[in-house]
């Protein structure tokens, strides 16, 4: 890992980034495609089809008119924002980008597909970064021609608002990549950490915990969802409780990076609750599908806490 000064060298001799595609609209990717666009590079957001890249434009609209409503943004910004956005299903038209950040499901051999798909429409230096929240950068790199170009570049949920991004580096990521995306980050007005590539990086192994032990005390009947919630809130001032913040994240996500940490670090820890399968299995997988831990009106408040 190089230092600041060092990696400026190296930022200040390559060619700059103008161009980012975003593969998945879903609940990170669009947006991850409204802050970058937001910092000023032209965005390429690609869905498998016309409807859930149509769903992800909406999702960052709203994003942006609330943004207008709590006086952060201008209506000019607004527009300029969504002008920076172009959306697609053909990931042909991911061709001029010089970073792609991947962000569709939580499954390795779909992201190493799509790894492989990338670097047969891009140009050779296009980075690719996934926003994996857990699996091995260096295992989705194995697929890569090119896996000095691959990185992690983890976002959090919502992604316009939180602050945090995790540079993940693989063991054949290169400095130079690792220094464009840290600066990309910055633009993205994010504060970029830098981890290894270990198993749920800083971040996810200490906030699954959090929520997976959170699920078994619901399942215990020890408090209800929303008081287990105010406990964190309140005692430990979390701006957001786990099983909350795990409505948010989805149920679906949290149960394969639970099943993934479980199997990789072999700590019962991380063995998924049955609460957590059952509701899946439900298809209550938290504010995406309306139930979760609560359940969500279209105002996006969480309701009623679920009970067992
Ligand atoms: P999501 O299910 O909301 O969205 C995924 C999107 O990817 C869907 O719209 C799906 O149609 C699309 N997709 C599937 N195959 C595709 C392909 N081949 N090309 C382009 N798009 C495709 O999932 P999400 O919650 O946004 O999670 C995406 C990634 O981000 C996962 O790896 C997840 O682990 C990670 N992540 C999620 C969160 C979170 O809070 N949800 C936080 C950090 C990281």
């Amino acid at each position: 890992m190089s230092t600041d000064s060092e990696e400026k060298i190296l930022t200040d001799s390559l060619p700059p980034i103008r161009t980012i595609g975003v593969l998945g609209a879903g609940t990170m990717g669009h947006g991850i495609a409204q802050v970058a666009a937001a910092g000023g590079f032209e965005v390429v957001l690609r869905d498998l089809n016309d409807e859930l890249v149509a769903r992800g434009r909406q999702a960052i609209e709203r994003n942006l008119a609330k943004g207008i409503e709590r006086g952060k943004i201008t209506e000019e910004q607004k527009q300029k924002v969504l002008s920076r956005i172009t959306t697609t299903s053909e990931l042909r038209e991911l061709a001029a980008a010089d970073l792609i950040i991947e962000a569709a499901p939580e499954n390795l051999d779909l992201k190493r597909n799509l790894l492989r798909e990338c670097e047969e429409v891009t140009q050779a230096d296009c980075i690719w970064a996934t926003n994996t929240s857990s699996l091995s950068i260096t295992e989705i790199a194995g697929a890569a021609a090119r896996p000095h170009k691959v990185i992690g570049m983890h976002f959090f949920n919502p992604v316009h608002i939180m602050r945090l991004v995790e540079i993940v580096i693989g063991r054949q990521t290169s400095d130079e990549t690792a220094a464009v995306v840290r600066e990309v980050g910055r633009q993205m007005k994010k504060e970029p950490i830098v981890v290894r590539d270990v198993p749920g990086f800083a971040s996810s192994r200490l906030g699954v915990t959090l929520g997976l032990e959170a699920m078994r005390m619901v399942e215990q009947g020890v408090a209800s969802a929303r008081d287990i919630d105010t406990a964190m809130e309140l005692g430990y001032n979390h701006p957001m409780g786990p099983l909350r913040l795990t409505d948010l994240v989805g149920l679906d996500v949290r149960l394969s990076i639970a099943e993934y940490l479980h199997n990789k670090l072999g700590s019962e820890t991380f063995r998924p609750p049955e609460i957590l399968r059952r509701l899946v299995s439900e298809g209550k997988l938290g504010k995406k599908s309306g139930e979760g831990f609560y359940r969500w009106n279209e105002h996006d408040s969480a309701q009623t806490a679920y009970t067992t």
